[in-house]
């Protein structure tokens, strides 16, 4: 790697991590215009930690998992995508794609508030060709009570009268007030335990990246299917189990690159 005079850093196209730093460097220049809060970037890193002992690979628990949002979305009357820094700065294409396979609008949403923020997180949003982004008119956002300062506004043609909201990435506080609220939360998040993953509906373990364009794949199949096939696809999806599969997975994944090592370490 190295720095040229504008500060970007190449990435050899030979370098056994190229996906894992060309994200990091979109994380990095989503900082630089305001779309990242600088605790996106430690929470990229938490992402990148969990992903490591998942195999970096979407893995056919959390498909199950895929599975059943997608079709949670397709069931919905009114399905939200909510939007923060660090998934618009990773992604911004595949949320516009997603948004409109599914006809779910998408909302952004933001623990750091900041001035100039909402301003840049529509513009890379639009610049991937989305339309009527909700959360960015003061005039239209309302305060929910279970949630203290300015984490509590939300849309009132969004999240407000949402029945089913997907929330990458999102923080527990969140997540469990939209609980409370009677929302049905679609969670992607690397790591199983955080309270995010627990208190969700459907809780999938997997990185955003390839989550999205998985999602908006199965959408395309299962618009075609009719809301009884959506539902029974809804109703055998268990979230505990799901869970506790993915915490297997770990567990196993560990043992075998722990084996791995060692046998480089005892030659
Ligand atoms: P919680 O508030 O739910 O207990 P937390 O406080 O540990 O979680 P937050 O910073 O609130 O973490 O939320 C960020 C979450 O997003 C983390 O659990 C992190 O693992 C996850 N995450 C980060 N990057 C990605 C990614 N690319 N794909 C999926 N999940 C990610
Ligand atoms: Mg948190």
């Amino acid at each position: 790697m190295e720095d040229n005079e504008n500060n970007h850093v190449k990435v050899p196209k030979d370098h056994p991590r190229i996906t894992s730093l060309m994200y990091r460097h979109k994380i990095i220049d989503g900082m630089k215009k305001l779309v990242v809060a600088e605790a996106g970037l430690i929470a990229h890193g938490r992402g990148e930690c969990f992903d490591y002992i998942l195999g970096e690979k979407t893995n056919m628990i959390a498909i199950q998992a895929i599975k059943a949002a997608v079709a949670q979305l397709l069931l919905a009357q009114h399905p939200v995508i909510s939007v923060n820094g660090n998934v618009a700065a990773l992604c911004p294409e595949d949320l516009v794609l997603l948004s409109k396979t599914l006809n779910a609008p998408l909302e952004i949403n933001l623990f750091y508030r900041k001035n100039g923020r909402v301003d840049a997180i529509k513009h890379i949003l639009e610049e991937a060709g989305a339309q009527n982004i909700l959360g960015t008119d003061e005039s239209t956002m309302v305060e929910i009570e279970e949630l203290s300062s300015n984490r509590r506004n939300v849309d009132c043609n969004g999240i407000k009268i949402s029945d089913v909201v997907f929330v990458p990435l999102e923080d527990g506080d969140r997540t469990e007030a939209l609980k409370k609220l009677g929302k049905t939360v679609i969670a992607v998040d690397l790591n199983p335990l955080s309270r995010t993953a627990i208190w969700a509906d459907i809780t999938i373990v997997d990185n955003i990246i390839r989550t999205l364009p998985r999602m908006t794949k199965i959408a395309l199949k299962y618009k075609n299917y009719t809301r009884e096939q959506l539902k029974k696809i809804v109703d055998v999806f268990n979230n505990k189990e799901n869970i506790q599969n993915t915490l297997e997975f770990i567990i196993e994944y560990i043992n075998l690159q722990k084996e791995k090592a060692f046998n480089i370490l005892n030659k």
